[in-house]
This record gives structure tokens, sequence and C-alpha cells, in this order.
């Protein structure tokens, strides 16, 4: 197809997978675990395959590929597949039993129905699988929108669980237009996962049409490096956090806050550090993103910037990994995401002006403090203001499916991974049952006594006690004699 229609694929799968999920539902819990372990086993044999599919698209190196994604597939599907089935079960609802007699209250967790996922290109199968395994798990079907930029990855993950656990799974293979045609064509969620600026125009989408959406966006992280930091490791976890995936990463290291006590030491090794992790940092995947990195360095060099390592590519080598101090604060290199191998650090005398730099943007995925006192990192931790936050190490945690992914401000009001994104997958049902075969105290006729029941009510609220449920009680037996009389 050249020019494809969209909207009607787009309503045509949504369409058939809401079919698909009415049986998908019905099936008890275990079954789907069952079945969803054996999609897990069917990738997992092909792991090899799959680690080179997505270098191929990404540039990843094979082992990043392995470490980040395909060993994903494995933790993800196992910590839903075992802990899943508990986080679903119904929840007792609490009654009062003196003045609601014989009723039974329980909240059964429903799946949505239709989750669409919309992801980026960055980490094409640990992303859509964060939201994948709960939301089929939960009893939802799933239309991924991956991204056009390794869309072989996305179409590739799809057809492995849709081979074997049928047609609840199905995949939009296409651009922005596709993932907003799939939002026009109304499914039960959307979570989406890229930059700031297309989750806004996604969040107004869903807004207009009443979908539940969560929004997963990008990051300025920073890492506060305290004065008792240790120099070596804090050195080599900076630079990974900085050149990790060529630095495409929404957590990356993209701000470096040094004490000015540990700076003369520290700076070196970062530099020596980022220096050897120059031969496993591929170029970034697309030219546009390439643009903005290396604009972001001339601008930063034009306005006085100091290169510290790294800088400008030479022709169409990769961007080295790059260092650069005394950037303003107004540069784009300090305050817009940069998505890419490059970072920008400052150097501060006391703690408060550490944290003031770190929290001098308007995003807030994650940060890190750096201290050889885990107590005193984490105090400075608590002044951060960002979703996550890791002490003595950065991002590490992206595909640890107990822990949420979440930010604040810019990076987006949403988050994959943890029990709580079962919030979004599925919705809560309440069921109540009732066996009292007496008339309710609230019911009509109204009298003198049903004031005077409400007034020892709220007098209960507040003192509690034997006493108070005395009262009550005789309370509630003037009240239903004056109903029935
Ligand atoms: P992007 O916003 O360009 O695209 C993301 C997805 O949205 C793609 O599938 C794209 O086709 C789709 N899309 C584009 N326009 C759309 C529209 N109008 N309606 C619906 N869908 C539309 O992002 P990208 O360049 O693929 O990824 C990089 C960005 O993602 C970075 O900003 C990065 O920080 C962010 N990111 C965030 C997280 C996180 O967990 N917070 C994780 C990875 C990446």
């Amino acid at each position: 197809m050249s020019h494809p229609d969209w909207s009607k694929l787009a309503e045509q799968k949504i369409a058939a997978l809401r079919d698909a999920q009415v049986k998908w539902a019905a099936l008890p819990v275990q079954t789907r675990v069952e079945k969803l372990n054996a999609a897990k086993l069917a990738i997992l044999a092909r792991g090899e395959e799959l680690a080179q599919l997505i270098s191929d698209e990404t540039k990843k190196p094979l082992g990043e590929a392995y470490s980040a994604e395909v060993l994903a597939v494995g933790d993800i599907f196992n910590y839903w597949l075992k802990k899943g089935p508990d986080l679903l079960k119904p929840r007792k609802g609490d009654v009062p039993s003196l003045e609601m007699p014989g009723k039974k209250a329980w909240v059964e967790r429903e799946a949505r129905g239709v989750i669409l996922c919309i992801s980026p290109w960055n980490f094409p199968i640990q992303l859509p699988m964060r939201t994948v395994a709960p939301a089929l798990l939960a009893g939802n079907a799933l239309l991924l929108k991956p991204s056009e930029v390794t869309p072989k990855t996305g179409v590739w993950l799809v057809e492995r669980i849709r081979e074997v656990i049928g047609p609840v799974i199905d995949v939009l293979d296409g651009d922005g237009a596709a993932g907003a045609a799939a939002i026009e064509a109304l499914p039960d969620a959307v979570v989406f996962t890229g930059s700031t600026r297309t989750g806004r125009k996604v969040g107004i989408m869903c807004a207009e049409r009443g979908i539940p959406c969560e929004q997963e966006l990008g990051g300025k992280d920073c890492a506060v490096v305290l004065a008792d930091a240790d120099i070596e490791r804090t050195a080599a976890g900076v630079a990974w956090g900085i050149v990790s995936n060529a630095g495409q990463n929404c957590s990356g290291v993209e701000r470096v806050a040094v004490s000015a006590q540990i700076a003369p030491q520290f700076i070196p090794r970062l530099v020596a550090k980022l220096e050897q992790s120059a031969k496993d940092v591929p170029d970034l995947v697309t030219k546009m993103q390439r643009q903005i990195v290396i604009s972001q360095i001339e601008d930063a060099i034009a306005q006085g910037a100091q290169v510290l390592t790294g800088g400008l590519p030479q022709g169409d080598e990769p961007i080295p990994p790059t260092l650069l101090t005394k950037v303003p604060r107004h540069a784009p290199a300090w305050k817009d995401e940069s998505f890419g191998p490059i970072a920008v650090l400052e150097i501060h005398t006391t703690e408060e002006q550490l944290v003031s730099a770190a929290n001098d943007t308007r995003y807030g995925l994650g940060n890190s403090v750096w201290s050889q006192n885990i107590d005193h990192g984490t105090e400075v931790a608590r002044k951060l203001r960002s979703g996550m936050v890791w002490v003595n190490n950065h991002s590490f945690s992206a595909a640890l499916a107990d822990l949420p992914w979440v930010g604040i401000g810019d990076s987006g009001t949403g988050m994959t991974n943890s029990p709580d994104v079962l919030h979004l997958l599925t919705r809560p049902r309440l069921y109540v049952t009732d066996s009292n075969k007496d008339l309710e105290p609230w019911w009509y006729p109204y009298g003198p006594k049903l004031l005077d029941l409400m007034r020892v009510l709220v007098s209960r609220q507040q003192t509690g006690g034997l006493g108070a449920t005395l009262k009550t009680l005789g309370a509630l037996k003037a009240r239903m004699k004056e109903i029935k009389s």
C-alpha cells in the first residue's frame, strides 16, 4: 500500500481486536498465563534473531540489544505471569456492619478492552513489552503502533505473540498519521511513549475523545556528584549514563552537577571513561536527531562553552561522546532534551547549588546522586524533582517490571512497569450484594429520629469507643421503629 487509508485500517483492526478480546478476557487467568508463557518461550527461542534485528534497525551494539531488549522480554513476562494473577484478584470492600447490615462488597479489576500502545524507536522491544505483558494478562486486546523508524522489530514482536495466543494482539505499522488514526478509532486506553511534543498532541486527542491516556515523555536527567563520591565507580557509571544507546535514552544523563571539592579528580576520570567508550557508541539513528545534537554543540560553543572531550563530529563520523562545560543555562544544550551522547557539566561549591542546578529543568524523569554515604545521598535525592532517583547508579531499573518508570513535569503524566499500571489497563468494577431483609434507616419516610441517628453517627466519628457504639445502636433502634410506624 503506497498511501494506506490509516483510518479504515485502524477501525478494522480495532473492531477485530474488540471481538477477540471478549473471548480472551473470558479465559481463566491461569490459561492466559500459560498461553503468554508459551509466547515468551517462542520469542526467547529466537533471541539471537531478535537481537540482530534490533541491532540492524537501531544500530545498538548486539550486547545492548540483548541486555536492554531480549532479556527484558523474559524479565517482564516472568514478573507479570508470576505476580499478575494475585494483583488482579478481587478486593474485598469494607462496609460498616452496624449501620449497613448484611452487605458484602468487592471490587474486580476488569480489562478495559482494546489498549493502543504507541511506541518510540529507541527501545523497540522493551518499551512495548512494558504494556503488552500486563495488558494481555489482564484480559485486554492490544494494538501496537511501533515507530516508523523501527517497524520490523515491532511487527516481529506482534507476529511471534499472535502466532501463539491468537488475534488478540495486532500491529499498525505506520507513521504518526497511523498513530493519530488509531486514536480516532477509539481504543479504550492509550499508552504513549515518545517525545514531549507528540505526547502533548496525543494527550489532547485522547482528552477530546474521553480516552484514558498515559504519557511517558522526554527527559533531561542530571547526575549529582557529591564531594564523597567514589571517583572511579561514579565516573564509569555517569559515562555509561551519558552514552549508552548513543545517548538516545529518555533517561540518559544529559547534565552533570559536580562538587567543587571532587571536581579536579573526577572530571579527568569522567573524560577518560567517555573517551574509552567511543568505540562502542554508534551514530544516532535518525539524521534529524543527529542534526539537533550537532546544533546544540555548535550553539554551546558559539556561546562560550568549553569542550572537555568530544565535540563536533568529523564529516559523517558518529558524534563522539561529548562533555561540555561553561554552557549558559538558556542554551538548548542545557535546557532542551539532547537525546545524543553529550552532556553539560557544572561545578558548584555547596549541595544546595548542586540540587538547584539539577532542578533547573522543566523535565523530571530521572536523576542520580553519587555519594559513598547512602543515607546522605538519599537525603539529597529527596530534594530532587523527578519521578525517579537513583543513588550511586542511573537509569538501569528500566526493565525491572516491579519498579515504576515514571516522570513528572514535561516528562509526562504516565508510568509503565509496576502494579500501578493496572489503574490504566483495567477498570475497577464494584459488586455489592445485600442479604438484609429489613428496611434501611435512610429510606423514606424521613422523621426526627433520622436526624437523631445522623447526629449520633457524626459524634461517633469524632469519639469512637464503646459508649458511642451503644448510643448508635439505641438511635438505630428508634429510627427503625419510626420508619415502620
Ligand atoms: P516521537 O514522539 O517522534 O514518536 C513516538 C511515537 O509516536 C512514534 O510511534 C510515532 O510514529 C508516533 N506519533 C507521531 N506523531 C503522532 C501523532 N500525531 N499521533 C499519534 N502518534 C504519533 O518520539 P521518537 O522520536 O520515536 O522517540 C524519542 C522520544 O521518546 C524522546 O523524546 C525520548 O525521551 C522519548 N522516550 C521516552 C521514554 C519514557 O519512558 N519516558 C522512553 C523512550 C523514549
